[in-house]
This record gives C-alpha cells, sequence and structure tokens, in this order.
C-alpha cells in the first residue's frame, strides 16, 4: 500500500515497536496497518442424501461447481455468512447444523470455516454468481469440474463422513503444490 488510511498521509514498510514483522506505518501519524489472512465462510448442504452444489459464474473457476462459500462481510457471523452466501449463490434457505472442518490456506493466507447444513424444502435456484445449481447424490459429484481444492477436499471428507471414526470437526491444511 501506499497511503495512510486515516491521514492519507505516505506509508512506509517497517516493523514497529515491540512487533516482529513488517507493517505499512504511516510516516505522519504513525497508524500501523496490519494486514490479516481473510475468513471464507460456507456450507455443505445437503437435502435428504444430496448436496447442493453451485456451478460457478464468476472468475475465478469460471464454469466449475463448488459449495456455497464465500469472504465474510465486516459485522457478521461465520454461520451467518455461510447462510447468506447459500442464498446469495443458490436462492437456498440453509439450516446450519454444525461446524464440519476449517482449512488453512497459508499460502494465499485464507481461511475456510465449513458448515454442515440442510434444507426444509428442495428449493434453490441460481443466484447472480451461479449457472447452474443443483443436487447430487454422494456417487455423483462433479470430481472433474470442481472450483478449488478445498472444495475438493472438504467434499471428499463429507463423502468419507460415516467412515472416519473421529466426528469432531476437522482441521486441515491446504498446502502450495
Ligand atoms: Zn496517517
Amino acid at each position: 500500500m501506499n497511503y495512510c488510511t486515516m491521514c492519507g498521509a505516505s506509508v512506509s514498510s517497517r516493523i514497529p515497536a515491540g512487533d516482529t514483522l513488517p507493517r505499512f506505518v504511516c510516516d505522519e501519524c504513525g497508524m500501523v496497518h496490519y494486514h490479516n489472512p481473510k475468513v471464507v465462510a460456507g456450507c455443505i448442504v445437503s437435502w435428504q442424501d444430496r448436496i447442493l452444489l453451485c456451478k460457478r459464474a464468476i472468475e475465478p473457476s469460471y464454469g466449475l461447481w463448488t459449495i456455497p462459500a464465500g469472504f465474510m462481510e465486516l459485522g457478521e457471523t461465520t454461520d451467518g455468512a455461510a447462510a447468506r452466501e447459500t442464498m446469495e449463490e443458490a436462492c437456498a434457505v440453509a439450516e446450519i447444523d454444525d461446524l464440519f472442518a476449517v482449512y488453512n490456506i497459508p499460502h494465499v493466507s485464507q481461511v475456510y470455516v465449513i458448515f454442515r447444513a440442510h434444507l426444509n424444502a428442495p428449493e434453490y435456484s441460481p443466484g447472480e454468481e451461479s449457472l447452474e445449481t443443483e443436487l447430487f447424490s454422494k456417487n455423483e459429484i462433479p470430481w472433474d469440474d470442481l472450483a478449488f481444492r478445498v472444495v475438493r477436499a472438504a467434499l471428499k471428507r463429507y463423502v468419507e463422513y460415516e467412515s472416519v471414526a473421529d466426528h469432531r470437526p476437522y482441521v486441515g491444511d491446504i498446502i502450495r503444490r
């Protein structure tokens, strides 16, 4: 960044007193600008024994399938954000059940918080960011056409869920290849 968000003066990258990492510090007012990981909230939404997926109408990964998920807005809760994304992407009301998994993606400084959720009725349709929305049974999941590695990892674990002995929320890492 070049300019202070508080006063508009120029900033320089330096390690503030008592800190360990370089930050953008305002040369005028001293404001320290911290850049921290972003949280993506999403959910694996089921209707009976099928899972709701959305085909992306936006880049990145245009035309590939994903679960409803997106960056949290300021002031939101994680489960609230997951339900909002489901409404935006699939015009569906997700009833959030429980925390399913947390995936760290350190090379892009993102954290995915993924819930299990369900529909109370099979009512869904493509939102602005989706080309299609569809329910898939576990053996119909389009593994070769999924949008992101984290989505693939979460769905894989979900499909294997019954055979996994440990049903506590899973914490996984997606590491740069
Ligand atoms: Zn400033």
